[in-house]
């Protein structure tokens, strides 16, 4: 990744430099501006967001047809191209960029990551939410708290929940990308597509007659050696243009544990399957 430019700022240092301690204080309007960058509503076609720069200043305009919390998230996209991309031709951005791109490393990967580490504080997060689980639900009560959309809401539930747990967004015809977090990195390693029994599996065919949480069977979701033993909790729910989103999660580390120990115990079937990493 190309160094910072010389005006860069982290989110940390914009929060902190404007004494920014709780959620309900993360205004991004007064944040853009302190970044040279004001922000306006008005009917948009074609993107959901743009930005327009000259020198030091830049106007954000954002489509006011869309919720108060994908507004926040597309100025904080923005405000992250000012920071990194100033200088580039004007950006615009579509809702697909807000779900699609989080795995690679691109402008608009950069531009999310730098939306949710503004909009979704690491400690702030963390206090609320502590032990929670790793489900939907949990994350519409952490989005009302920060006013923030449910896909970056709930990338940060897994990134920095407490629990094992993956996020998965799989489009019509393959997976889009996938975080898993520190508990479940190098342990576990998903298939390409969720298999039948999975909730995904029904949602990307178009049945949505049993959507409710709950556990599957490991093997709808993972190809290890003895998948068929172990479940894994799942939710899962329909998101942008046939894209399905799943949260995978587990209670506690045990089970982790144990599909550690059989993958340790069969050393060459490990490096095979990093293939899928
Ligand atoms: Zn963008």
């Amino acid at each position: 990744m190309a160094a910072n430019p010389e005006w860069y700022r982290t989110p940390f240092e914009i929060l902190n430099d404007l004494g920014i301690t709780e959620p309900q204080d993360i205004d991004i309007e007064a944040i853009a501006e302190d970044c040279g960058a004001t922000i306006r509503y008005l009917p948009l076609t074609g993107c959901a967001a743009r930005i327009m720069g000259y020198k030091n200043r830049a106007i954000i305009s954002i489509d006011e047809n869309t919720r108060r919390p994908r507004q926040r998230f597309s100025a904080a996209h923005e405000v992250g191209h000012w920071m990194r991309d100033r200088g580039q031709l004007a950006f615009k951005c579509g809702s697909e960029s807000f779900v699609r791109e989080w795995s690679a490393e691109n402008p608009e990967t950069r531009a999310n990551r730098f939306a949710s580490d503004l909009l979704l504080p690491a400690k702030m997060f963390r206090a609320k939410a502590y032990k929670l689980p790793v489900t939907f639900e949990t994350v519409r009560q952490i989005g009302d708290i920060f006013c923030t959309s449910l896909t970056a809401t709930a990338i940060r539930l897994v990134e920095y929940g407490d629990l094992p747990a993956i996020i998965v967004c799989n489009g019509p015809r393959r997976r889009e990308w996938f975080i898993p977090n520190g508990e479940v990195r190098g342990k576990i390693f998903l298939d390409a597509r969720p298999g039948k029994g999975s909730i995904a599996e029904a949602l990307l065919r178009g049945d949505r007659s049993d959507i409710a949480p709950r556990e599957v069977r490991s093997d709808a979701w993972f190809d290890h050696r003895n998948a068929a033993n172990y479940w894994v909790h799942e939710d899962s729910i329909p998101v942008y243009d046939g894209s399905v989103l799943s949260l995978l999660w587990w209670k506690d580390e045990t089970q982790l544990i144990q599909i550690d120990n059989d993958i340790e115990a069969r050393g060459a079937w490990r490096s095979d399957y990093r293939r899928d990493d």
